[in-house]
């Protein structure tokens, strides 16, 4: 078991502050912070025993790769929908509708357009997936949309797929 320590700023962007061995290591170096100038939040996070091989992710991911840096390590816990080897699925926990499930590969993926031929079994896992999805909020909402971002539309460069469906709590 590993503790992070981790900031945010005014702007929402999170940073890893530090890693630490123990509970107390973190806390210390949490209440030095507290002490100083910085009118910022902070928080521990335990890393998950059975995250997948944190190193590997960060080693692949990009600068603005959210689901490498905080889903898929377990950094930050999100109430999961489905997974399996291939590909994770969790409720959005800032929906922009009544029900909205994020769908992404475990394995990094930049985009759609970034997918290989070596990876379509992946895709198949991933649209198999994307289906049931959809059809268990069709079935209570009457109507649901799939969709992925791209390019200047894409905020984390990680292949993800909303699924979403009911009221609209927000705009995007
Ligand atoms: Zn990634």
């Amino acid at each position: 078991m590993n503790f992070e320590l981790w900031r945010q700023d005014d702007n929402g962007n999170r940073f890893l502050v530090g890693s630490y061995p123990d509970r107390p290591a973190a806390e210390g170096r949490l209440a030095q912070l507290a002490r100083s100038l910085h009118k910022q939040t902070y928080w521990i996070a335990e890393t998950r025993p059975d995250a997948p091989a944190t190193k590997e992710i960060i080693a692949n991911m990009t600068d603005c790769d959210f689901y490498c840096g905080q889903i898929l390590t377990g950094r930050l816990e999100v109430p999961v929908h489905c997974q399996n080897d291939l590909l994770f699925a969790f409720r959005h926990t800032n929906p922009i509708w009544e029900h909205h499930v994020v769908l992404l590969p475990k394995k990094h993926v930049a985009s759609l357009v970034d997918l290989g031929e070596e990876d379509n079994e992946l895709l198949l896992e991933l649209m198999r997936t994307a289906k049931r999805i959809a059809s268990e909020i069709m079935a209570q909402c009457g109507g649901a949309r799939v969709y992925t971002n791209l390019g200047e539309y894409q905020s984390s460069k990680h292949l993800h797929w909303h699924i979403g469906g009911g009221r609209q709590l927000r705009p995007y």
